[in-house]
């Protein structure tokens, strides 16, 4: 018989498959058995949690085998980044838990890039190239017919470094030259057909201002980087796969350079590709979520119902559960749709440990106590949360006039109901057992007001009140409580895979996503809770005030419901 160790599950547990090749180097010795990762977000944008899986696993790698994660603005393309990025960024990692070594930018880099690139050229491998954009696309072949070389192949290498100093100067003309290495275009990878490495942008730097004019592209900054830095393994995405090649060739010519090339296993950082997070219901890519921003067809990147770090957060979302969803779903090989159904679940399960109960009525009616004394009014214990006693309890005050939930009564119920219902007992939760005596109505038949006799022996802690009543409801004192705004928030899109929907994504959303109820009532001491407190309202579900909530207009975001009904209803 096997004996299992219940609480070493974090032990127990297999590596993934990036582990095992990270430990696969360390047990070979490579770079001093140093472990160095990074995690480098290009800052054009917010945080999506597509990123918090790439997150993990750079931390989390640096973390297991005691290496270090450094934070690398990948910041070559000034036209599109800036400050607001970078601070958010900054903001959206510590949230999720996590620390960084340093803080590098690939623009620190651009001077030694600048060096590297010009060496480039006078080895002969590498040429300013005077074609449009069109016309080098044309040439470039198709992984099985070779591409043509370019005219300026072959031009003077003083040819080209005098043009590569023109390419920074503010002369040249956007999109007139790039310089490009010169490898192969015969391979069959096609990012070897002589890729381009600098391009031409006027737009000033959020950090180096108008001192560059010219900028290198991913394929040239990236692997440099990593390799200025130190980084062991460089982890990533598996679109980069076919870079790798390149990513290598390039580090190759630096240790050229650097007259390091012998040393194999020293200073060599290694490309690692693990598969993108996709989601059902939303989309992933930047230039998408820029345009939902843009076009205010969401009210910001922190829209709770967005995908990013940020609108995760403001909906309430906790950062652990976002970091236990991506460790349930783990790293492989293969591209993949992930049910954003399990990141419900873990964000459900995590808020059950540490939300506070409270209590708020979201479709109310009036219940009239009717022999309970007039003007009299209890302060009633309520425990905060049942699964952690340490969060102790609050007071919430009961009297003769409260409100109830709509749904929760019925005049002609079937027999399973548990809730209210003339001459049937149910608890009013940390409260008293009431019996429904009957209720009023409007000249519509709607009804207005409902009435109970409460049991002044029943009240919650005391003996004998243990009587069997099979529902409990919730309730808010109909003279003790606030008005409050609630936004509910449905799936963004209305179709589950939309990144690979053809439609224009415009026509994929889901015109329903947010139900505003203004006619919600809460308890006194819930309408004080603020953005960043976990909340549970009793029988609904989890809740966080919004960052729009004041004293005076409390308002909160639906984070989740307590089950997932949505499974059911499209079914
Ligand atoms: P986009 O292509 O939409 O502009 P990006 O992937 O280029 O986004 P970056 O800021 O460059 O955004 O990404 C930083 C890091 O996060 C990269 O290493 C990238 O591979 C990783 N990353 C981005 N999106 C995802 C995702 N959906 N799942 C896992 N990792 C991701
Ligand atoms: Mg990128």
């Amino acid at each position: 018989m096997t004996v299992t160790v219940e609480n070493n599950s974090d032990e127990k547990k297999s590596l993934n498959f990036v582990e095992q090749l990270v430990e696969e180097d360390i047990a070979e010795g490579k770079n001093g058995k140093r472990i160095q990762t990074r995690f480098p977000p290009e800052p054009n944008g917010y945080l999506h949690i597509g990123h918090a899986k790439a997150i993990c696993m750079d931390f989390g790698i640096a973390e297991k085998y005691k290496g270090v994660c450094n934070l690398r603005f990948d910041d070559t393309n000034p036209s599109k980044e800036n400050n607001e990025y970078v601070e958010n960024i900054l903001n959206d990692i510590s949230w999720l838990g996590f620390k960084w070594g340093n803080i590098y930018y690939a623009s620190d880099y651009f001077e030694k890039l600048w060096q590297f690139a010009v060496w480039m050229i006078r080895q002969g491998n590498a040429y300013v190239d005077e074609q449009t954009a069109e016309q080098i696309a044309e040439q470039k072949g198709t992984p099985t017919t070779p591409g043509t070389p370019s005219p300026y192949r072959n031009r003077p290498m003083e040819e080209s470094l005098a043009l590569f100093n023109k390419m920074n100067t503010t002369d040249a003309v956007e999109g007139s030259m790039v310089l490009r290495a010169k490898l192969d275009m015969a391979n069959p990878n096609m990012h070897f057909r002589d890729p381009i490495m600098y391009r031409i942008i006027h737009t000033p730097h959020h950090r180096t201002g108008t001192k560059w004019n010219c900028y290198p592209m991913y394929d040239f900054a990236h692997g440099q980087s990593d390799y200025f830095e130190g980084v062991t393994h460089s982890i990533c995405t598996l679109e980069f796969v076919p870079h790798r090649p390149l990513y290598d060739k390039f580090i190759d010519f630096l240790k050229d350079m650097d007259g390091t090339a012998g040393n194999l296993n020293d200073n060599r950082p290694r490309q690692i590709e693990f598969n993108r997070l996709n989601l059902t219901y939303t989309v992933m890519s930047k230039r998408k979520l820029h345009t939902l921003v843009d076009e205010q067809l969401v009210s910001g990147w922190d829209d709770p119902r967005m995908p990013t770090l940020c609108g995760m957060r403001r909906r309430g979302y906790s950062p652990e559960s976002i970091r236990r969803f991506i460790d349930s779903i783990g790293y492989t090989k293969f591209d993949a749709l992930n049910d954003v159904a399990l990141l419900e679940a873990a964000v459900r399960d995590d808020l059950n440990k540490i939300a506070c109960r409270v209590s708020a009525v979201l479709n109310p009616v009036k219940l009239v106590i009717t022999n309970y004394p007039d003007g009299l009014t209890e302060e009633m214990e309520a425990v905060n949360n049942p699964e952690k006693e340490a969060d102790g309890t609050h007071r919430i005050t009961f009297s003769k006039h409260l409100w109830i939930e709509r749904d929760d009564f019925m005049e002609d119920a079937p027999k399973k109901f548990f809730r209210m219902t003339p001459e049937k007992e149910v608890r009013l939760k940390n409260a008293y057992i009431v019996k429904c005596t009957g209720c009023t109505k409007d000249a519509a038949g709607n009804i207005i007001e409902i009435q109970a006799e409460y049991d002044p022996d029943s009240k919650s802690g005391m003996d004998g009140a243990n009587r069997k009543v099979k529902g409990t409801l919730h309730w808010v004192s109909a003279d003790h409580y606030k008005r409050a705004e609630i936004r509910e928030y449905d799936r963004l899109f209305s179709v589950e895979n939309p990144s690979a929907d053809e439609r224009d994504f415009h026509d994929l959303l889901n015109p329903d996503s947010l139900h505003v109820n203004r006619e919600c009532y809460v308890e006194n001491y819930a309408a004080d809770k603020k953005a960043g407190e976990y909340l549970q309202f009793q029988r609904i579900g989890y809740f966080m005030a919004d960052l729009d909530s004041t004293a005076e207009h409390p308002v909160f975001n639906k984070t989740v419901g307590l089950k997932d009904t949505w499974a059911k209803q499209n079914k």
